[in-house]
Formats: C-alpha cells, structure tokens, sequence
C-alpha cells in the first residue's frame, strides 16, 4: 500500500515567496501557464523530472534554489503578478453565473464521473470521458457555478504505455503516491475527516474521502485503499476499468451510494444530480433509499429525484454499457432494496434489459429510468442514442424518444497554445475570453497577419518535434541500452497528427489501406510529408494491441523510416503538444461510432484543420472551408466498403487540395491559402466548441431546468 498518511515534509519555503504552496493546491495552475512557470524556471530539470506537478517540485525541489528566486527581482515580479491574479480569480464577484443565472443562487449541482483528467501529474483519467469530465470542472470554475464533482482516487488507476521491440503494447502500473498529489483530507463543518460506508456482500467497506480544489470549485474523490477495509476491498478502486464484474459493481456501488453519502456528511444538499455516463447511475437509488427511510413511498419518491436528475450517455456501441447478470445483482443488493420498500422483482426492473446471454440489470437502462433530463454528446450521437433506446419507448416514435444532444466543448485555456494565445490577446482582442463563446468575438480572427500566425505555428511543429524525438529516444533506449536512435522527423515537412484511444473502429491504419499510395504520397520530394501516432489500446483489448502494432511496425517499412513514428505514453502532455504541433489533425472512425471527439477540437483551436469522417461533432462544425470531410454523410452494409471509399476519398483530398494547400507559398514562404483554413478553423470551432458553450447549455437546457424539478 502507498504512503499518505505521513507528515507533509517540505523544503521550507521562503516567506516572499510563502504562497508557492497555496497555488500548488488550487488546480488554477494547470490552466494557467504563468502560474506552472513559477516552479519551472526555479529549477526546469526537476520541474520533468516530477511531471509538471507543483506539489511534488516543492517536496523536491533544493533550498538554494527557492532562496535564490526569493531573491531575483524579476522573479518575484512575475510571483506578485500570478498571486494577483490568483486571487482576483478567486474572489471576483463579477462572474458568469452571477450576471446569467442570478435566480439560480442557492441551487447546487452534483456532477459524478468515474474518471477526471484534470492534468498529466494526476494519473485519475483513462481517456475521452476523463479529459471530458477535467475540463467541464474547470470550466464550471471558471463560471463561477455553485457545483461540486464526485469522484474515485485510484491508486495504480492508470496504465503506463510501454511498446516492446515489435511495437507490442504492455501495461505498468505504476503507484501513485498519494502523499504527493495536491489533495487533503475532506473535513466537515466541524473538522472531522469523512469516511462513508457502504454494504457490499457479507461486509462493509470503507471510502476516505479526499478533495483537491479546482479553482473555485471542489472535486471530491473517494479512497477504499484506507485501514479497515480488507486487502481484496483496499484494492477497490487500484484500477479504473480493471478487475472483474464483481469488482466492478462494487466500485459502482461506492461512486454512486457512497458519492451521495460523503456529500451529505459534508452537509451539501445539490438540487441538481449529474450523472456523466451510467457508471455512477446507483446514486438515484440512494436519493430514493434516503426518502423511504423518512417515511416516503418509493415511487412518489423517484418521481420528485428523476426531475431533478441529469444523465449524459457517451457510448453508442451496446457492449459499452454496463450491463450486469441478475444474480450478481441479488448478491449485491439483497439488503439493499427492503430499503426501498420495494420487492426484488420491482427493483430488477427499473433497469431490466434482455441481452443474449439473459436478463440483466444495465446501468444506462436505469440512468434513463431514474432521470427526466437525458442527453447525447453531439447532434448525431443524440440520434443514435435515440434509436439504441427507443425499445424503452415502445409507444413512441425514435424522433421522440426523450434524449436530446448537447454537443461536447473543450476548456480553452487548457489546450491553447500560449504562443496562439498572445495571438488572440493581440488581434482578437484582450477582452476574447470573457466572450470566448460569442462568435462574434472571433470575427477579427482574420486580422492575424499571415506572417505572424505562421510564424507561431512553425514555431510549435519545432517544438513538437523536438518532444516527439526525445519520447521516441527514450523509447528505443529503454528497449536496447546500446540502440543508436535514427534520425526522424524533419522540421519543415507537412506533419499530420493522429491520436486517439486505439480502438478497432478508429480505424488507426486505415490511411495505409492502399500502402503503395501511401508511400507515394509521404515521399514526394517536393512536398514531403509525415505522420506522427500515439495513442493506448485497452488493456483487455488484443484487436486494438494488433492496430498499434500494425502502426508501429510499418514505420520500418522501407521508404517509411523517419516519416512515420509512433509516440509512447499517450497522455494530457502528448495530446497537449500534438494539438498545437501538428499542421494537421487525422479522424478516421468508422461512423457512427464517434460519439463526438474533443482532441480535433482542440486542434482547431490552435489553427490546426481537421480532415475528418463526418462522425461526432464534425458534421456540426464542417463548412467546406475550415477543414476537409472524408468520406460521405452516410453508413455501409459493409464495413470493407466504408474502409476502401473511405480512404480513396482522404488520398484524394491529400492529393488534390491539402498537401498542395500547404505547400503553396508566396516568396517570404508563407502558405496564405493555407493559413484561410486554419483561421477559418479558428474561427468556427473556437467558441461552438468551447467547454464554455457546452456548459452554457448543459445550464439552459439541463441543469437549470432540473433544479426547478421540471421536466424537459
Ligand atoms: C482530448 C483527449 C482525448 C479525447 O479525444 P478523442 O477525440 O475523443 O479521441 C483522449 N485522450 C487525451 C489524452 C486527450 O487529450
């Protein structure tokens, strides 16, 4: 088990320069670049060494060191400046919420997630769902909204990527050390530290309850690796995904019932409950168990809760929703439901659904049963997801199956480049992100001098290719000690990035489907191009292991060495520098099973095109000059159909429009039709598809009607 409950040693940390310690247990400091800079420019080869974690770099970091910044007037310049604005962060009273939703003050929302991806140093992520979740609590801080989050600390949540010679992916699991990470104990009113407990099985088991301050809202993450808990229940919550079914509903059952209980014991009454996904669906249930035991009847009790409960399905493949056997579920919740003042046969059906293999009790049937206000993640996912349930409305026609759609966003100012960043103060205008999501405010977008935006985006492709080389260094090293790494990667060339979760409908090699073609494209003298992967495979999932290696073994193929490459360690850092790095970024899912996608969104923002399926959020964004659409709006009977027109229309559009886009260059070797795109993509994404926008609307369409217990 990892160490956490020893004292906090510290390097004594100056008294000028004292508040170094505050910031580092605010999360502010990951969306904000000159906070992060504070610690970096103490001592920049520690500050890689601990991952960009502040809270690591001050138990680490050398005396001298913080002495000697405590004594360089520039530095303290620069801490005087980033503690302002901290604290006008902090204390502000002109905010979004207080100028929008005035009516709304008193009111509290519960969002519930099974994984957050707030930064790199913080390994309680997985994928697309966490990077999600991370970025809808800052933004909820950075609007000001009365919101609590609800979460799991996972101990070895987090695999670490490491390719074998053959490309082969293996997973380590390496120990977060808790002692090390920016959270504290979570304490109420009087200053007790909470554990909560929930009935599994023949036993209880026991969640500590942690939080770690997200500007001004809080994420409260549970914690089952504490004392009395046996040793099978302390490794709980190691993994996120892992484990068995057991396991699983286990680590469900402390999300959902124990998240209502460790907000209750901090004496939090949230009139909203969101659940993100079904994992966290059994906290409806415990709203109910509440009410029951004060005397209510269950029914008229889940009637009131459904109303002011959201829930947000993310998956339109149905082996991606949880579904568990029904004896496993009398297992689990025996004791549970004469707590309700229901049978088992009332309570197996609130979330029945047949399978194959036999009846069950699915969590994404429950989440829908036990809420009034249910949405998908883009317009299309919301029409799939419509047809998926619409057997759950039998009398009802799909278009009015209740699950609207709104469309993921990104939180801006994780993902900006702080280059592109001065860009938009200048030419957007300083005032750009308090209206980031006004499209208006982006209309000046065109008045980026060419030059200037050129210039930066160079800049970035260098510095993702210097990063890229060093990861892909170590990699090679780290397999063979004595290996000489080649050179790779050029500077100058078109790069394309590609990077997502590697699952088989991806389709991670479909651009090598016709290999010759390929090559032929990647090594035209005068417009030289090459591609840069990453990406993990499940665990579990050999298929997705297969594509990896199918990616990384081609980089060795004749004619491909240097061109191609493969990143290790797919993470917050490797998506952050390849969204900002690349001139442009690769989509190719197999519609439609993208139920949105975010990283080409933060792509766009950096002025980055897309080229993508039209899947996910791209159908709402595409507009014939901000990037390119592969294939047609439309699905195949036969998946090697779909594969083969798919990819003739991305070489055509490699071929005819976007290589000689990038390579057509006036005399100071500026690309200007080039540069329309990319500001065009700017200019559309940036605030449809802001984290601001998103959040704008979960609170009109979701979260405000929920709170007032009204129906959509
Ligand atoms: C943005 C992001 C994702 C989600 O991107 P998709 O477009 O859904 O593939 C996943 N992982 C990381 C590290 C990211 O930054």
């Amino acid at each position: 088990m990892f160490v956490r409950d020893i004292d906090l040693i510290y390097t004594p940390i100056p008294e000028r320069i004292a508040r170094l310690q505050e910031v580092a247990y605010n999360l502010w400091w990951s969306w904000h670049s000159e906070a992060r800079d504070l610690y970096q420019q103490i001592d920049p080869v520690l500050w890689e060494l601990v991952y960009h974690s502040p809270t690591r770099f001050l138990r680490e970091v050398r005396q001298d060191a913080l002495k000697a910044a405590a004594a360089d007037p520039d530095y303290l310049e620069q801490y005087d400046a980033v503690l302002a604005a901290f604290d006008a962060y902090m204390s502000t009273e002109d905010t979004w919420f207080r100028r929008n939703h005035p009516e709304a003050e008193g009111h509290m929302i519960a969002y519930f997630s099974a994984e957050f991806g707030m930064h790199e140093s913080l390994p309680i992520y997985s994928g697309g769902l966490g990077i999600l979740s991370g970025d809808h609590v800052k933004e909820a801080s950075d609007m000001a909204l009365p919101f609590v989050a609800v979460g799991f600390i996972y101990p070895q949540g987090y695999f670490r990527q490491r390719l074998d010679p053959s490309g082969w992916q293996n997973a380590e699991y390496p120990k977060l050390v808790f002692a090390e990470a920016p959270a504290t104990p979570a304490r109420t009113a009087d200053g007790d530290e909470v554990v909560v407990t929930v009935e599994l099985p023949g036993r209880k088991i026991y969640a500590k309850v942690y939080q770690i301050q997200v500007g001004r809202v809080r994420l409260l993450l549970m914690d089952t690796d504490i004392h009395p808990n046996s040793r099978q229940d302390r490794e709980l919550s190691a993994r996120l995904y892992g484990g068995d079914q057991e396991m699983r509903i286990a680590q469900e059952m402390v999300l959902g019932i124990g998240g209502v209980r460790a907000l209750r014991r901090l004496g939090l009454a949230p009139t909203v409950w969101h659940m993100n996904e079904g994992h966290s669906a059994f906290l409806t249930l415990e709203l109910a168990r509440e009410r029951v035991q004060q005397g209510e009847d269950f029914h008229a009790a889940m009637e009131d809760i459904r109303h002011h409960a959201v829930f947000t399905t993310h998956t339109p493949v149905p082996a991606g929703n949880d579904a568990f056997p029904v004896p496993m579920i009398e297992k689990f919740f025996k004791d549970y439901y004469p707590q309700l003042g229901i049978s088992r046969e009332e309570f197996l059906n609130v979330a029945h659904q047949q399978q194959s293999w036999g009846p069950t009790f699915a969590m994404t049937v429950l989440a829908i049963r036990t809420t009034a206000l249910r949405n998908g993640v883009s317009k299309l996912h919301g029409y799939v997801a419509r047809g998926m349930w619409n057997w759950l409305y039998p009398d009802t026609i799909r278009d009015e199956v209740p699950i609207g759609h709104v469309t993921n966003g990104i939180h801006t100012a994780s993902w900006l480049a702080a280059e592109m960043r001065e860009l938009f103060d200048t030419y957007v205008g300083k005032d750009w992100e308090r209206n980031l999501d006004d499209p208006i405010t982006w209309d000046t977008v065109k008045d980026i001098p060419d030059a200037e935006l050129w210039a930066v985006r160079e800049k970035l492709r260098r510095r993702l290719i210097r990063f890229a080389r060093e990861r892909y260094n170590a990699h090679l090293l780290h397999n063979n000690p004595n290996a000489q790494p080649p050179a790779v990667l050029n500077d100058t060339y078109f790069t394309i990035g590609f990077a997502r979760r590697f699952a088989t409908y991806k389709r991670a090699t479909l651009m090598f489907k016709d290999v010759e073609r390929m090559r032929n494209i990647l090594m035209r003298a005068d417009r030289p191009v090459q591609i840069i992967f990453a990406g993990k495979a499940h665990p579990a999932d050999n298929p997705g292991k297969h594509l990896i290696q199918d990616v990384y073994q081609m980089a060795f193929q004749h004619g491909f060495q240097g061109r191609v490459i493969f990143v290790e360690e797919y993470d917050i850092a490797v998506g952050r520098a390849m969204v900002q790095g690349v001139d442009m970024w690769l989509n190719t899912p197999r519609r439609p099973y993208e139920a949105s996608g975010t990283s080409g969104q933060k792509a766009a923002l950096n002025g980055v095109p897309n080229a993508s399926i039209l899947d996910g959020w791209w159908p709402e964004a595409y507009n014939g000059k901000n990037g390119w659409a592969i294939g047609d709006e439309r699905e195949y009977m036969s998946p090697e159909e779909q594969d083969w027109n798919d990819a003739q229309s991305l070489y055509v559009l490699l071929e005819n429009e976007i290589i000689p886009a990038f390579y057509d260059r006036d005399e100071d070797g500026v690309p200007h039709a080039w540069l329309a795109v990319a500001k065009e993509s700017i200019r559309t994404c940036a605030p449809q598809f802001s984290m601001r926008r998103m959040l704008t609307d979960y609170m009109n369409q979701l979260y405000i009607p929920a709170a007032l217990g009204s129906t959509r």
